[in-house]
């Protein structure tokens, strides 16, 4: 070993420590979360090449008490570990359905395509799952065809005939599906064609490149001339300038979500979007 090698290794020890009890500290709290009402919903608005309001991805927020507002990127992944993902996962698309619903009755601007939902590969994987989406379908009476339900392109790789029937039964009741994080995964895009997929998300990493990396072009490029093929619209994650916008727009890419046009904003300003026909 290095010098201080007893150090590091004392230091290491205790950064594990730490990390242990933080987690068990989440765990904890999040088991609770759900009945104590810390969990709200926030809206990323999509827009189209025109800039008008095409839907909004739903994202989930957790503010506890003590804990202050922890990012989904911390506590997803322990409610998917212990399975609080399917409490926390059906609040969500109850409440997104529940909000959908209200703005509905409102009125929808006529480019608004709907709301979309994410969903955890745990989730997903559950025979009930088409089930219990029919079910808050039901119980909120929200047009179906507003939904559209964001996979990854991990959970297409196993279980391929349940996934698929899955998914074909729930576009039977109008539903769409995207690839969320798209380009990152496993899955070529021949393979897709086995699932009713409408729209491939280009991850925000591509996007982060293009500016910087002439090959990153050349990736999203691939991706929109083959989807273009595939007869599936591709929507850009992470747009956060002009000059990100217009190469994308250059290569055919004309539906984008990103800080440039909106971060993710709580219900009230979602529904002045809406109702104000904001241009983007
Ligand atoms: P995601 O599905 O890829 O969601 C997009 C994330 O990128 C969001 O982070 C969003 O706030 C962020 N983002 C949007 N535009 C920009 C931008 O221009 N620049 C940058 N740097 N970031 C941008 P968020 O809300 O922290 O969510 C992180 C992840 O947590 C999501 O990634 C998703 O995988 C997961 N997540 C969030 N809500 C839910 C949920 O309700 N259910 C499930 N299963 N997962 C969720
Ligand atoms: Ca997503
Ligand atoms: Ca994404
Ligand atoms: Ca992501």
């Amino acid at each position: 070993a290095k010098d201080g090698g007893r150090n590091g290794y004392r230091f290491y020890q205790q950064e594990m420590q730490t990390k242990v009890a933080e987690r068990a500290m989440l765990e904890k709290a999040l088991h609770s979360a759900v009945l104590n009402d810390e969990f709200y919903l926030v809206y990323q608005p999509q827009v189209n090449e025109k800039g008008e309001l095409i839907g909004f991805e739903v994202l989930l927020r957790w503010f506890n008490e003590v804990l202050g507002l922890v990012p989904p990127c911390r506590f997803i992944p322990i409610a998917e570990e212990t399975g609080i993902i399917d409490e926390v996962g059906y609040w969500v698309l109850e409440n997104a359905c529940h909000q959908l619903k209200a703005w509905e009755e409102a009125g929808l601007p006529s480019s608004f395509k709907g709301i979309a939902i994410n969903i955890s590969p745990y989730q997903f994987a559950k025979d009930s799952f088409v089930d219990t989406v029919k079910e808050v379908i039901e119980n909120t009476q929200v047009n179906p065809s507003l939904l559209d339900l964001e996979i990854t392109e991990g959970m297409l790789v196993e279980n391929i005939s349940s996934v698929a029937e899955k998914m074909w039964l729930l576009k039977e009741c109008q539903l769409r599906f995207s690839i969320d994080d798209f380009g990152t995964g496993y899955s070529s895009l021949r393979y897709l064609q086995h699932f009713p997929i409408n729209q491939l998300k280009i991850d925000q990493s591509f996007v982060r490149d293009l500016s910087r990396a002439p090959n990153s072009h050349v990736i999203i490029n691939t991706i929109v001339s083959m989807a273009d093929h595939m007869g599936l619209l591709v929507l850009a994650e992470g747009v956060e300038n002009p000059i990100e916008k217009d190469i994308l727009n250059k290569i055919g890419c004309t539906r984008y979500q990103g800080y440039y046009f909106s971060k993710p904003v709580e219900s009230d300003i979602a529904t002045r979007y809406l109702t104000a026909d904001t241009v983007f």
